[in-house]
């Protein structure tokens, strides 16, 4: 089913007496009727204590990456079965500085997500055009590759389990947002690749958040637009006050 989101992706950000204060804020400040799921991913080590604090809250939590295989000599990975031990049951995967900064390609990102649904866990999956694609006019090109190359290898039943996240890499950290018009006009173009490539109702049921830049002053107009569904926010998301005000542009 269709749900509008917000998730925060606090990446390599709060250590751990700042991940519990931020944690305890949203908690506080959030309000239990609200129209968006929410979605917290702190760094790896404080995954744990995160799903203990939300446990009674409905607050989930994701982590921001995991490796493809089930085990073994991956010194410094985290498996799909950890994560879920420890109660996380949504994992980001494809961020645009995972694919930058750590070489993942859309075929590894095929495999961890590919394991991640064998896992029956949520994956976040983001992917976006980088700014030359985007003057080159070759921005469309360049996603529909991602979401075939990464994404499209999946069956019907797993589109239940897979939120999509269209961050174009220029407007990451940036301060420049795609205009609620760009975010439109691509979002309408990955539901239409994607009943193509499987059913109408498919891609009626996803939902598919924008990423890159989304602050208070700019979520609303944001998320207006009728194929967007909520947004994966970095910045803003790590401080409370912005965050909530984000959750409540809906
Ligand atoms: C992100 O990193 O996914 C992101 C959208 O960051 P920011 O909101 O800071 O642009």
């Amino acid at each position: 089913m269709r749900k509008k989101i917000v998730a925060g992706n606090w990446k390599m950000n709060k250590n751990l007496a700042e991940t519990k204060t931020l944690l305890s804020e949203l908690k506080t400040n959030l309000q239990k009727a609200r129209e968006a799921e929410v979605i917290v991913a702190p760094t790896a080590v404080n995954l744990y204590m995160a799903t203990e604090e939300l446990q009674q809250v409905d607050i989930k939590v994701a982590a921001q990456n995991m490796h493809q295989a089930e085990n073994g000599a991956y010194t410094g990975e985290i498996s799909a079965d950890m994560l879920k031990r420890v109660g996380v049951e949504t994992v980001i995967l494809g961020h645009s500085e995972r694919r930058a900064y750590f070489g993942e390609t859309d075929e590894l990102l095929a495999s961890k997500v590919s394991k991640a649904l064998q896992h029956d866990m949520t994956v976040i999956f983001c992917f976006g055009e980088e700014l030359q694609d985007r003057k080159s006019d070759n921005h469309f090109a360049i996603v529909e590759n991602q979401l075939k190359n990464g994404l499209f290898h999946i069956n019907t039943e797993d589109w239940k389990n897979v939120v999509l996240a269209y961050e174009p890499v220029w407007a990451i950290g940036t301060g420049e947002t795609a205009s609620p018009e760009q975010a439109q006009e691509m979002h309408a173009f990955i539901r239409n690749t994607i009943a193509k490539a499987y059913t109408q109702q498919i891609a009626d049921e996803v939902s598919i958040l924008y990423g890159g830049s989304v602050k208070p002053n700019n979520a609303n107009e944001i998320f207006a637009k009728p194929d967007v569904d909520g947004g994966l926010i970095g910045g803003a998301s790590l401080d409370a006050e912005s965050f909530v005000a984000i959750v409540n542009a809906f």
